[in-house]
């Protein structure tokens, strides 16, 4: 591979350093929320990013049922109906500060990817086309659900991902495709850069840069029954950790209604915005009784409380552990129009013909409402009184701005990632434009990063990655899933240090330096049991349930102590919290009820 300015600075026994490679702008991932901030930053600024898996490969492309903005292009809509929606959703946790911008520039957001020339779904009239999703409604919530979220056929995320990508090809950002980031460099308050290993050839390689921006997505691969793709291990979250900065709201886990069963893949929530039905064994559609007015688009925390009620009180279809979603009434035409993909995972993964069959559903780990705090310019804030890191931002996923507080709504999150990248990169202008010089880069800049490699791929344990991992995830899914108490949530306090015992006693059998997956999957467990303590020590400490986090201990939303984000930083073994409070505008806390 030839690189732009390799400059080696110096060798390490064993594993020493590739290259220093330099550029204004670092963001590491590639999926909607670092590619939308590339195409921003990338008209004035030489722009690399950095991603494990190829850009269009990233989980953004797997989304498929739409992303929100009140276009009102079949039906009266309006940005304030979307944002108490948004604040509903949230619990009352979202910050509101940050939802009215979510909501206000969501229209410009999605317009803009129409003339980037995105293949949206259409309406006869030629405009894009829009259907209903859980919890979006009419007139603050007094009507019913509202055709808010824009999509292209049931394949939303493949074609506004694609899209940014030939944009970002057309601005000449340099991609650095299949480069594990390892580690931030962040001293004094200002971030300098990343340390990352080039997975095809071996060797490690520092990215000096002015301003770096973290756009890493999600982690649902710590559940054993999830949604989310092999790469969404949360490696930014731990990154930042280790560089002393805290980490917001991680007791907020969102399960998503419907994964097929045993499978977890997703199927999506467009099949109940275009009419699907829940179904338990007794033939009934159950959510009558937990959300009459919403049934099956009420949102996602109150369903899949509910299919989880039903199968924990044996009401599951031959009392196992899955319900049914039934689309059956919707017909072939439809179905295979609007919902093709659905239709083929079903029969590719269940042998399911959704046209003449219900398919078996099971709520599945998918989506982080907690990461990385910032402000509303993407910066990434290290204290609680909203202090920014210097050069450092973050979106999407892996960021907590705080728009979805407790629990998110369907089709926010493409939405979130794009508009809040976007932030990233007209603030990474502003501040390019002030900032003209390097930072400095310190010498020890890739130590951290290369002892963890030579550790690696020295260290002669009897324990196996994939082993660890397998547990991790069982436990995780059975003590931190949908329903928490106390007690079980400090036994898996006593079991994640166990496996931190374990991990350190692991050996990993490929010691080469090329395309050594066994190397870099050991690294992500070890980030993936650091941040899993944060979010079990957040889930024991938030003594109340509110929006996803539901305490069976502590079942009332206590707005008295616990309307405020949690901070959680990490040093060894300490985890220390601190508490910030919520921005709260135009809608007062109310009883939550759909
Ligand atoms: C199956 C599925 C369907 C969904 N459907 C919808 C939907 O219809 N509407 C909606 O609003 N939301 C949906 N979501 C949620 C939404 O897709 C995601 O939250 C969003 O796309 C995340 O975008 P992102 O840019 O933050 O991260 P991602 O798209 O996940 O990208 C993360 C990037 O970070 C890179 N990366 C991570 N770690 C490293 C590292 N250590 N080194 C280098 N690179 C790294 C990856 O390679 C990748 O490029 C869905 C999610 C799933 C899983």
């Amino acid at each position: 591979m030839t690189l732009k300015d390799p400059e080696a600075i110096h060798d390490v026994e064993g594993v020493g350093i590739h290259s220093v490679h330099r550029h204004d702008v670092v963001i590491i991932g590639a999926g909607l929320a670092g590619m939308r901030a590339a195409v921003e930053a990338s008209g004035e600024f030489d722009v690399a990013v950095i991603s494990k898996v190829f850009p269009t490969r990233s989980h953004s492309g797997g989304a498929q049922g739409g992303i929100a903005a009140s276009l009102a292009n079949e039906e009266e809509d309006h940005w304030e109906w979307h944002m108490f929606d948004t604040i509903k959703g949230s619990d009352y946790l979202g910050d509101q500060d940050a939802i009215e911008i979510l909501v206000k520039e969501a229209p410009t957001v999605v317009r803009e990817f129409e003339h980037f020339g995105c293949p949206f779904s259409r309406t006869p009239e030629g405009r894009i086309a829009q259907r209903k999703f859980g919890g979006h409604t009419k007139d603050f919530g007094k009507g019913g659900p509202v055709l808010r979220a824009c999509y292209a056929v049931d394949r939303t995320g493949h074609a506004l991902l694609h899209t940014l990508y030939e944009i970002c090809i057309r601005n000449e950002v340099r991609f650095y495709s299949e480069f594990q980031a390892m580690s931030l460099i962040v001293r004094d308050g200002v971030c300098r850069g990343v340390v990352a290993w080039d997975i095809v050839n071996g060797g490690m390689h520092v990215f000096h840069a002015k301003t770096v921006m973290f756009g890493t997505g999600g982690y649902g691969k710590v559940f054993k029954i999830t949604s989310n793709a092999m790469a969404n291990t949360g490696d930014g979250l731990s990154l930042v950790l280790k560089a002393g900065l805290p980490l917001e709201d991680m007791e907020f886990v969102q399960f998503h209604p419907t994964g097929l069963y045993l499978q977890g893949i997703l199927v999506s929530e467009a099949v109940r915005g275009e009419g699907g039905y829940l179904i338990n064994g007794k033939g009934e559609r159950f959510m009558e009784k937990y959300a009459p007015s919403k049934m099956e688009l009420a949102p996602r925390d109150l369903v899949s409380r509910s299919i989880q009620t039903e199968i924990n009180e044996g009401r599951g279809i031959n009392g196992e552990a899955y319900v049914h979603v039934d689309i059956r009434h919707l017909g072939e035409e439809k179905i295979m129009k609007q919902l093709p993909q659905i239709h083929e995972l079903a029969w590719k993964f269940m042998h399911i013909d959704c046209i003449k069959e219900p398919i078996p559903i099971q709520p599945t780990g998918h989506y982080s409402m907690g990461g990385i705090p910032t402000n509303i310019d993407g910066e990434v804030l290290f204290d609680g009184k909203n202090t920014p890191v210097k050069g450092f931002y973050a979106a999407g996923e892996c960021a907590c701005v705080s728009v979805h507080g407790g629990n998110r709504l369907g089709t926010n999150s493409l939405l979130e990632a794009s508009l809040f990248g976007r932030r990233c990169g007209k603030s990474i202008i502003r501040f390019l434009r002030e900032n003209r010089d390097w930072p400095e880069l310190p010498a020890d800049s890739a130590k951290g990063a290369l002892d963890e490699v030579e550790w690696l791929l020295n260290t002669d344990g009897t324990e196996k990655v994939g082993e660890i991992r397998d547990d991790l995830q069982v436990l995780m899914t059975n003590k931190c899933g949908i329903f928490r108490d106390r007690a079980t949530l400090e036994e898996l306090t006593g079991d994640l240090k166990k496996l931190e015992e374990r991990y350190e006693n692991i050996k990993i059998d490929d010691k080469s330096e090329k395309f050594n997956s066994d190397l870099l999957e050991a690294s992500e467990l070890g980030h993936m049991i650091e941040f899993c303590e944060l979010i079990v020590a957040g889930a024991l400490s938030r003594e109340e349930s509110r929006g996803a986090h539901s305490r069976t201990d502590f079942p009332k939303r206590d707005d008295e102590k616990w309307l405020k984000h949690t901070l959680a930083w990490k040093k060894g073994e300490e985890i220390r919290f601190d508490y910030k409070p919520v921005t709260i505008t135009r809608f007062q806390p109310q009883e939550r009820k759909y």
